[in-house]
């Protein structure tokens, strides 16, 4: 760890959500730091322009950097958040890239091979041994864990090792996990990436994007990247995320012990083929066994379950993946990704096997 990193802090993780990013503690000082729209500041301070900080995203920066245990910094969305990181790999390098991943990455990451920028080598994330192979000749080993949205589980630390053995940087996409389920810095990775439009704002009404990292080159690197590229966060946002994260332990809470009882529910229903759940988090995916189109036809029976893309919400989500064509062809066609939200499991259950029981059968 580096001179000025932070310590583990010794407070618990929901207390720290809870009580960092908060202005001092003095007589009529708010209890939140205040939405603050600002394009430029009065001349002689840290700040100076708006493109260059912003109070309210130094709020959301400071407990998401601890939740982590490194530095945070903010973006636009999560995908200006991978564009960042991408844009620090130099020219002609080899990424490594899980065969299923976000399919935004996916994207990005053909587009620039076609453009000559990089090379692309995609693994399976479960094949430690492969990814450490496929590691020895990059510069960067992309890691998502669980994957979206087959739900792959990595062995961060022996990849994270492995890699770095090989000289190679490993950043980790850790928006399924979120820092309380997954601690990928302690395990080895360099950097986090995170769609804070999911979990940790974690209310559906706002586009943000994070890394952290303790490496202090690295965080000036994109620090300066940030400042000249500009896809910098929305002050509404920053401050919507930082009220979102004050919740994040309970909401995440409900929502595993949601996903756990569906996943159990679900694994025996005669209408699935194939039920993914890593046992953690709150994110389940289902095969329909009479197929594509009967999935489709799950979507839009639902009355609870919204048919919408996204995750982390407090409200559940149902989607079929393949309906989007840039998604990889390996997902099967009748997989459903469903993000399990906070509302009564029993609700939850009796809206799926009803929309279940009037799918055709197999
Ligand atoms: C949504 C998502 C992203 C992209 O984030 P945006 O905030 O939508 O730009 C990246 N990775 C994962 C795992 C995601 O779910």
């Amino acid at each position: 760890m580096s001179a000025d990193a932070q310590p583990t802090p010794a407070l618990a993780a929901a207390t720290r959500a809870v009580s960092l990013g908060r202005p001092p503690q003095e007589p009529d000082a708010p209890l939140s730091t205040p939405l603050v729209p600002a394009a430029t500041y009065v001349a002689g301070g840290d700040l100076e322009y708006g493109r260059y900080g912003n109070p309210t995203w130094t709020a959301f920066e400071e407990v998401l950097g601890s939740l982590e245990g490194g530095r945070a910094l903010t973006y636009s969305s999560g995908m200006a958040a991978a564009t960042a990181v991408l844009d620090l790999v130099a020219v002609g390098e080899t990424v490594v890239v899980p065969v299923h991943a976000y399919q935004g990455v996916l994207h990005q990451l053909g587009e620039r091979e076609r453009r000559g920028l990089l090379r692309v080598h995609t693994a399976d994330i479960t094949d430690t041994e492969a990814v450490i192979n496929a590691a020895q000749d990059a510069a960067l080993v992309w890691l998502e864990s669980p994957t979206n949205p087959m739900l792959e589980v990595a062995d961060l630390s022996a990849i994270s090792a492995g890699a770095t053995a090989a000289g190679a940087q490993v950043v980790v996409d850790n928006t399924f996990a979120t820092p309380l389920l997954q601690q990928p810095l302690d395990l080895g990775a360099d950097v986090v990436l995170h769609s804070a439009t999911k979990y940790l704002a974690g209310h559906s009404d706002a586009l943000l994007g994070a890394l952290v990292t303790r490496d202090d080159a690295t965080f000036t690197a994109l620090d300066e990247h940030r400042r000249s590229r500009g896809a910098t966060p929305g002050v509404l946002e920053s401050w919507l995320a930082a009220r979102g994260v004050r919740t994040l332990h309970v909401r995440l809470e409900r929502a595993q012990a949601n996903a756990t009882e569906l996943a159990a529910r679900l694994a025996d229903h005669p209408a699935l083929s194939r039920v993914h759940y890593p046992g953690w988090g709150a994110m389940v995916a289902i095969e329909v066994a009479a197929g594509a189109l009967a999935a489709d036809l799950l979507t839009r029976s639902t009355t609870l379950w919204v048919h919408a893309t996204s995750l982390g919400g407090v409200e559940s989500l149902l989607e079929r993946r393949r309906r989007w064509t840039a998604e990889p062809q390996s997902v099967p066609e009748a997989l459903i990704r469903l993000s399990v939200g906070i509302e009564d499991v029993e609700d939850l259950w009796a809206d799926l096997v009803s929309a279940l029981a009037s799918l055709p059968s197999p």
